[in-house]
């Protein structure tokens, strides 16, 4: 992974829906994780409710399930949970041996917190490092971190004031004063599961990971909570991201090594704007 081909772009947006186009590869590059595993290019496809819709009952899907019993290994997912706002995938706290993995892998990640699995995929599994995709502020609410794959965004570890949150639920989440919509956090102080235990909202889409591609839900088949939570004073970065359009598919009978030429030359062309998109949307988290 080099520098010039990083991106995050926003591929399509409806009334309802947007879909985010991640390369996987974050906009700092220590990749000093030591898995034996090098980071690729992943290019995923996700696409998000723009309105979570929170669910009746929870799904457990990381290693630490309800009352901090172990879940069964059949309902953990490996894969992406959800995703950082650079575009990271964030895992939840099992190992492909669906141990801890901060504990049995935790030495393996690099300064941000990231490693690479053996497909490549650079991930979380918790708490990036400071800076790496936010920075806490004395006294002030965690800026926002990511958005899970049941649309709920996730912040840092510290809740209204700059104090880590008491009343999380089982998931992982509550809301608060400064964000009056149901949220997830991650854990304060690198406490298992790290990030979070459950999914609170229907998940409408596998977006590409295996793992929930028996277990999605429609808008007939989701089972509503009958207390919603009113997501519209959520600011979502992905949404300030200028719509991009993908590059149209070769023509046939071209070399394929010129059509991906073309396709990166585009992209790094677009960089500069979709970069400084981003920064002007993370920087309108802080405050
Ligand atoms: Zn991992
Ligand atoms: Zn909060």
């Amino acid at each position: 992974m080099s520098k010039e081909q990083r991106v995050v772009e926003l591929r399509g947006l409806t009334t309802t829906e947007y879909t985010v186009f991640m390369s996987g590869c974050p906009q700092y590059d220590p990749y000093n994780q030591t898995t034996g595993n090098t980071p690729t290019f992943q290019n995923m496809t996700v696409t998000y409710r723009r309105t979570p819709v929170l669910a009746a009952s929870v799904v457990y899907m990381a290693r630490v399930a309800a009352n901090n019993t172990t879940n069964a290994a059949n309902s953990v997912a490996l894969g992406p949970i959800g995703f950082a706002v650079n575009g990271v995938a964030i895992y939840n706290d099992a190992d492909a041996l669906l141990r801890d993995a901060y504990i049995y892998e935790g030495a393996t990640f690099d300064g941000c917190r990231g490693h690479a699995s053996p497909g490549g995929s650079y991930h979380y599994h918790s708490e990036p490092g400071p800076g790496c995709v936010y920075n806490d502020t004395a006294g002030r609410h965690s800026p926002l971190f990511g958005v899970m794959l049941d649309n709920i965004p996730i912040y840092g570890a510290l809740g209204d004031g700059g104090v880590p949150p008491t009343d999380l639920d089982d998931c992982g989440g509550h809301s608060d004063a400064t964000y009056p919509f149901y949220h997830y956090h991650v854990t304060y102080n690198m406490t298992p599961p790290y990030v979070i235990k459950c999914y609170r909202g229907c998940v409408f889409s596998s977006s590409g990971n295996p793992a929930f591609a028996g277990h999605t839900v429609t808008d007939q088949t989701c089972v509503k909570a009958a207390v919603q939570s009113n997501y519209t004073s959520f600011t979502n970065p992905f949404l300030a991201l200028p719509l991009a359009v993908p590059p149209p598919p070769p023509p046939p009978g071209s070399s394929p090594g010129a059509a991906a030429a073309t396709r990166w030359g585009s992209l790094m062309a677009a960089l500069p704007l979709l970069l400084a998109a981003a920064l002007a949307a993370l920087g309108g988290l802080l405050h």
